[in-house]
């Protein structure tokens, strides 16, 4: 059975992916950095259905702690076939109000966090010759967005990591490819009160917000043996407000 490492796993778009992945029957490693409990009740839900899943925790945008889940989740389930950087945190403000604190938590995170782990799982997949790596970007990564500046920033980096990625491991049978989310109901969008999201949804043409589960679809498919002959690719869930 392939072994998926998922950042960010405890909530949102990393909780329904990982849920998918385990369904499929990948062991799956759950990393969380906060919400523990949300993890472990994860991992329960999983081991429910009969899947396999350990949580891990660590902060992604530390190196060194980044190898140590690495090594946790081989030592637990064997080498990592398929990672999903998938761990983010918004930085919802205007520019000239953005400290460089926020700038730089929001690239240590959404950037860092995908340095830190690819650094982490490569040298096993490069000597395997096969893997499958998958990066959350965000449509704000694609367009950009008024008041996310240091988020959009971030993204797009994500963007241009996961098309250099790659091309350089592609002779060594790896995959790195980029799913670019639009608006998707999760905590991350919780601040929105009840009319910003009506307008919001009256902006994108299928009429409402995507779910974590349209999203986890998305990661698997490119994960998955289906998309063997597809790199460096982004593909967008986000219900045709960006097309
Ligand atoms: P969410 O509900 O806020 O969940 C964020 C997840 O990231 C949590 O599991 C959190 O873990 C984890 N995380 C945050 N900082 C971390 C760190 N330093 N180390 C390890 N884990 C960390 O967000 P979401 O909507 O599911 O977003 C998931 C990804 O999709 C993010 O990259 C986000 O930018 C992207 N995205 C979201 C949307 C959207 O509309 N929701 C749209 C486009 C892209 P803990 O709670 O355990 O700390």
């Amino acid at each position: 059975m392939p072994t998926v490492f998922i950042t960010g796993a405890s909530r949102g778009i990393g909780r329904a992916a990982a849920l998918l992945f385990a369904g499929q029957g990948y062991l799956t490693a759950v990393n969380y950095n906060r919400s523990k409990a949300e993890a472990l009740s994860l991992i329960d839900k999983i081991r429910s259905f009969g899947g396999h899943a350990v949580a891990i925790q660590g902060d992604v945008s530390d190196f060194a702690r980044c190898a140590e889940m690495i090594k946790k989740a081989e030592d637990a389930f064997g080498p990592v076939d398929t990672l999903i950087n998938n761990a983010g945190i918004s930085c919802d403000k205007l520019f000239t109000d953005t400290s460089p604190e926020d700038w730089s938590r929001t690239f240590a995170v959404n950037v860092g966090g995908a340095y830190n782990c690819c650094r982490a799982v490569l040298p096993g997949m490069i000597s395997r010759k096969r893997g499958s790596i998958v990066n959350v970007s965000s449509m704000w990564g694609v367009t950009g967005g008024s008041c996310e500046v240091a988020y959009s920033a971030s993204k797009a980096a994500v963007i241009g990591f996961t098309q250099a990625l790659a091309k350089e491991l592609a002779p060594s049978g790896i995959t790195v490819n980029c799913v670019a989310p639009g608006a998707i109901d999760t905590e991350m969008n919780a601040h929105l009160t009840a009319e910003e999201r009506r307008m919001l949804e009256e902006e994108i043409p299928l009429g409402r917000m995507g779910s974590p589960e349209e999203v986890a679809a998305a990661i698997a498919f490119l994960a998955g043996e289906d998309a063997r002959y597809f790199t460096g690719q982004v593909l967008s869930p986000n219900g045709g407000i960006v097309i």
